[in-house]
């Protein structure tokens, strides 16, 4: 395996025109699912308009790393219905420092350890309950012991850490919460509570599902015996008394998620994208590349895209 980039030379050079470094970039390489979660925003894309190609996917990303990006993140859709995963992580791994994945872990048990092998760092799994029935409702897939299954291979194979998501819905899975902090615990996971968010401002049936999360976190302060705040969003890990790790994702209505916002994205059709929760405002890269765009016009469309960035929750 090529050399891996380290921590310290890591130099964030783009900055926003709110202060804010760029230091990650998301990215999704299909639009695709064999899941239908009811609930899923996409990664705010629409309109899938083909897939970026491992060689694509890797220009962006050196050149991304020349400009002081040090993680990717890489999404979907599902991104392990891709058959060149194993190879478009193999191709990120040579340029940054770390690369992570956020997957519905379907096909996780079959892939995880060659995954791990080509020099992927770390795995969130979306595990949105321990009751089968309630996560296969959820998912709209009857799924359930797979899962189960790939979030174990994952650790087996030396993911690490392993980070189960769990999208809190009211009325679906809130009282889940407790018995899912046990579940991570025992499978050694890391449990990561994220907030339903909606993919425009005003839209109506959100409360319909919305739970606060801040109230939990006063009451994970008061259990913690270590509580750690992540330089992105500024997300807060608590550490319990008695074991368990409960990381909390609270984007809605939140300037400090946005203020504290060090990522940028890259669409699976090839466009970079300042903020999920914008489609209007995107930059094209790959494109830039089919038609024997320079690596100087690449930098340069990482420019304009960061100068677009705006906190969406000011
Ligand atoms: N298919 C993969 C998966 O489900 O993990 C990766 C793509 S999915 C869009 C990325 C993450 O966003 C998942 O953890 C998913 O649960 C979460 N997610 C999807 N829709 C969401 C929403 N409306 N609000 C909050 N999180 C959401
Ligand atoms: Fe969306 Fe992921 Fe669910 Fe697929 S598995 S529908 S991409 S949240």
């Amino acid at each position: 395996m090529p050399a891996r980039q380290t921590r310290d030379e890591e130099k964030p050079t783009l900055v926003d025109p709110h202060g804010r470094s760029v230091n990650s970039l998301r990215v999704s390489i299909t639009q695709r699912c064999n899941f239908d979660c009811f609930f899923c925003h996409q990664e705010g894309e629409s309109g899938p308009d083909g897939e970026a190609t491992p060689e694509e996917i890797e220009a962006i990303v050196s050149v991304a790393a020349e400009l002081g990006i040090g993680k990717v993140k890489i999404t979907g859709g599902e991104p392990l219905l891709r058959e060149d995963v194993v190879e478009i992580v193999r191709r990120i791994s040579s340029h940054v420092g770390e690369v992570s994945m956020t997957t519905n872990g379907y096909l996780l048990a079959e892939r995880a350890c060659e995954l791990k092998e080509a020099g992927l760092d770390r795995v969130n799994v979306s595990f949105h309950s321990g009751n089968p029935d309630v996560f296969c409702k959820i998912i709209g897939s009857d799924s359930y012991p797979r899962v189960r299954e790939g979030i174990a291979t994952a650790k087996d194979c030396g993911l690490n850490p392993v980070k189960l998501n769990m999208v809190v819905m009211k009325g679906i899975n809130e009282e889940e919460i407790p018995r899912m902090i046990e579940f991570a615990k025992e499978v050694g996971a890391t449990l990561q509570l994220i907030e339903y968010q909606p993919l425009e401002k005003g839209v109506t049936d959100w409360s319909d599902y919305h739970f606060d999360l801040k109230p939990l976190e006063e009451e994970f302060e008061a259990r913690s015996s270590r509580v750690v705040e992540r330089e992105m969003h500024r997300r807060r890990q608590y550490h319990l008394v008695g074991g368990g790790v409960v990381e909390v994702v609270r984007p809605m209505h939140n300037s400090d998620f946005c203020m504290y916002c060090t990522r940028l994205r890259l669409t699976s059709d090839g466009d970079l994208k300042p903020c999920l929760m914008r489609d209007d405002n995107h930059v094209e890269a790959v494109s830039l590349l089919r038609n024997g765009g320079s690596r100087e016009s690449i930098k340069a469309a990482f420019r304009e895209a960061v100068a677009k960035r705006e906190p969406f929750w000011g």
